[in-house]
């Protein structure tokens, strides 16, 4: 017989451990099932600044820290545990099925996470399959281009603190962006810059520039580059290619239960985080309108576990518009 939960959580990342501790401290049953381990993108990164607070904390320590809490207050979570199919009941209530066990639960709070998109280029797969030198995480595989020649691809914070990852392992980085302005936040870009200069500076930065190929015989060994101004190409020799161009949902299991983008974003009225089916909640990245940091992601897993209780005690409320005066509530 399927278990009963008041409250599933589809994904272990910050939003959704944000969610759970919120959760379970309202004491609802609450179960998080997490397709690998949790943290999700946010254990890719070795230094976080941003959150309020914290001065410096590493991706994991966090999160060992976001689970444990969560745990205290009596959240269970099942790790390896890939979320295939949802359906809403007939009596309100929503079946979430994984590979094979079924869940009953009350409500559902989504919070899949994004995956790392990727380039498409020729030589792209094959090297990245064959562990023979593209990687999408500076973070884990920086040492082991110690001493090496990398190439890392990108304009956002991610490819930014990436790189300057980097430059602490290769002999030399060369950053390529497709514009000739970065995307990432303005602290990132000088401290990426100031590294330029100087003497003993190991990173170059070539701006308009994008990969067309990547090259090499069992391994990595060069990169097809080309100016998108001048329409100039290039093989630029590099033992390894780091491809940091941003994110996708991990949504695709979600098709036709809830209503997404083109982009595969699922879409929720981002005040209250409601989505189309009544009792089904959405937190993070996955999300329209995320401002995608690691704070917004709580932030959001907290809203959905907060407007929880108001779907409990009033179901007709799914249907109220967003009021720009009252908010639901009684906490
Ligand atoms: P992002 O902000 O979407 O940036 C992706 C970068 O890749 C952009 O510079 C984009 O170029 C480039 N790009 C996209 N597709 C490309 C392609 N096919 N070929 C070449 N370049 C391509 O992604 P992200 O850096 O992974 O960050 C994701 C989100 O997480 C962002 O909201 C970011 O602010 C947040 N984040 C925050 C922090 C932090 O606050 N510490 C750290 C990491 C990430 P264009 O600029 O030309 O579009």
């Amino acid at each position: 017989m399927a278990e009963n939960y008041d409250c599933i959580i589809v994904g272990g990342g910050p939003a959704g451990l944000g969610a759970a501790l919120y959760a379970s401290r309202d004491r609802f049953k609450t179960l998080v099932l997490e397709k690998f381990y949790p943290g999700g993108q946010i254990n890719n990164t070795d230094r976080i600044e941003n959150y309020p607070g914290i001065e410096q904390v590493d991706g994991p320590g966090l999160i060992e820290k976001m689970q444990k809490q969560a745990l205290n207050f009596g959240t269970e979570i099942k790790n390896g545990s890939e979320v295939t199919n949802l359906k809403k009941l007939e009596n309100g209530n929503i079946k979430v099925s994984c590979d094979k066990t079924e869940y009953i639960t009350r409500a559902v709070i989504l919070a899949p996470g994004s995956s790392y998109r990727k380039l498409g280029v020729p030589g792209e797969e094959e090297f990245r399959l064959a562990g023979a030198g593209v990687s999408y995480c500076g973070t884990c595989d920086a040492p082991f281009f110690k001493g090496k020649q990398v190439v890392a691809i990108g304009g956002g914070n991610t490819a930014i603190e990436e790189t300057l990852h980097l430059v602490k392992f290769a002999d030399k980085v060369t950053l390529i962006h497709r514009r000739n302005e970065f995307r990432a936040t303005k602290v990132l870009s000088e401290e990426l810059l100031a590294k330029t200069n100087g003497p003993d500076s190991n990173l170059i930065i070539k701006y308009n520039t994008v990969a067309t190929a990547i090259e090499g015989k069992g391994k990595v060994q060069s990169i097809m580059l080309k100016n998108v101004k001048t329409g100039g190409e290039e093989s630029y020799p590099c033992d390894g290619v780091f491809i940091f161009v941003g994110t996708v949902p991990n949504t695709a299991f979600l098709k036709g239960f809830v209503d997404l983008t083109e982009s595969g974003f699922i879409k929720c009225d981002c005040a209250y985080m409601r989505t189309r089916v009544p009792g089904v909640f959405v937190a993070g990245d996955c999300r329209v309108g995320a401002a995608m940091q690691l704070v917004t992601a709580v932030a959001d897993g907290v809203v959905a576990a907060m407007m929880l209780k108001q779907y409990f005690r009033d179901k007709n409320w799914w249907n109220e518009g967003v009021s720009d005066t009252l908010q639901p509530g009684g906490w």
